[in-house]
């Protein structure tokens, strides 16, 4: 029978604030699933070295083999996080409705956050150029600058895409000039998968810009005319008599004749909202959009067999990192860092190796966890 193997090869500090450890959990059959926290020497005190699910049978069921998910890196400014009483778990939240979304719109892939990270440094401004993308419009710079790689302006956020695997990024902002979410595209190709939202839009209004990077447009009457799909556009039920206004993810309000409350629906032609259609097979169906880009989005940034954490990272307070490997995670005996108040997950199918310069401080939530490797899309 094979055992657990969990080597400690260095436990020792030569400085005051990084601590050297060096461990390689390597999987075995009973080992799935299971949780091992890192525990730099000062964390020792409060939490148990190594915490294992205690429930066999859980942890089985919990591994069996899912697809992967499509990985989102979410950014906010400085503005917003301070004006948000708390902007991860809102982002978080915006992460859940995504997936309640599609599981009420029989869609099957999920969405995960790659990473959380606060745009430190960027201060937002309130002027605006026409989108390269689609000149015909002007977009506020803030997210022009947030796509542009090389301008000088949050290129980092581009470096922390390839760390992190993260398919799509969304912006989050104080001031938007008009909008309350902004994509630079619909239907795009990977270079592109930029959209930005007002921290505190609400109503849906971040999984709309990602339903816009997706492929997904507006209702018919709010979508200009050029159809990537013609089954493309949102749905809405404009029917006061019943009192069963509603409209899908991707419409606008302005068509209804009274107020239409957005529900956590793609439009489908094949589902249902209080017993009405929530879409069109001609016209209205959002819900294939999502099936049929689901694929190509995912690889915009692929899982990586051998996930190497390339370069020196630090996760802040109130930031977060998830590392994805389907085999092995290696740090590089680079510097990384997770700070106090920050959360991180490394995730991989065999082994994660955290080498010299790896340190999750006191008071982060973080951890090492041997996973059922997921498969592709499909
Ligand atoms: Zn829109």
């Amino acid at each position: 029978m094979k055992k657990l193997i969990f080597i400690l090869l260095l436990f020792s500090s030569c400085s005051p604030k990084i601590s050297f450890v060096e461990e390689v959990l390597k999987l075995d059959e009973f080992q799935l699933g299971k949780t091992y926290i890192q525990m730099p020497k000062e964390y020792n005190y409060e939490e148990p070295e190594i915490a294992v699910d205690s429930n066999p049978e859980s942890v089985v069921q919990k591994s069996m083999p899912v697809e992967c998910k499509i990985r989102i890196l979410g950014a906010y400014t400085t503005l917003a996080g301070n004006n948000s009483a708390d902007i991860v778990s809102l982002i978080e939240l915006d992460i859940d409705d995504f997936n309640t979304i599609n599981s009420n719109s029989l869609v099957d892939f999920q969405v995960e956050i790659a990473r959380i990270v606060e745009l430190t440094g960027y201060t937002e401004v309130g002027t605006e150029s026409p989108n390269p993308l689609m000149p015909v419009w002007s977009y506020s710079d803030n997210i022009l600058r947030f796509w542009n790689p090389t301008d000088g302006f949050m290129d980092e956020v581009h470096d922390l895409r390839n760390l992190y695997d993260a398919d799509m990024c969304q912006m989050y902002l104080d001031d938007l000039a008009g909008p309350g979410g902004i994509a630079m595209e619909v239907n795009v190709d990977a270079p592109n998968a930029f959209c930005a939202s007002l921290w505190d839009n609400g109503g849906f209004t971040p999984v709309h810009e990602l339903g816009h990077l997706i492929g997904m447009w507006h209702n018919v009457e709010s979508s200009p005319p050029f159809d990537n799909y013609n089954w493309e556009h949102g749905y809405y039920n404009d029917d006061n008599v019943t009192g069963t206004n509603f409209r899908t993810i991707m419409s606008y309000s302005s068509a209804c004749n009274g107020s239409c409350p957005r529900v956590a629906h793609w439009s489908n032609d094949d589902d249902t909202y209080l017993g009405l259609p929530t879409g069109s097979t001609a016209t209205h169906d959002n819900a294939r959009i999502a099936r049929f880009r689901d694929q190509t989005v995912s690889l915009f940034q692929a899982n990586q067999i051998n996930k190497s954490v390339f370069q020196n990272e630090t996760v802040d307070e109130d930031e977060v990192g998830d590392i994805y490997g389907s085999a092995t995670i290696t740090t590089s005996n680079n510097i990384v860092i997770f700070e106090n108040g920050s959360k991180g997950t490394y995730r991989a199918g065999s082994q994660i190796k955290l080498l010299p310069g790896f340190h999750a401080k006191k008071g982060t939530s973080y951890t090492a966890k041997i996973v059922m490797p997921c498969s592709a899309l499909n």
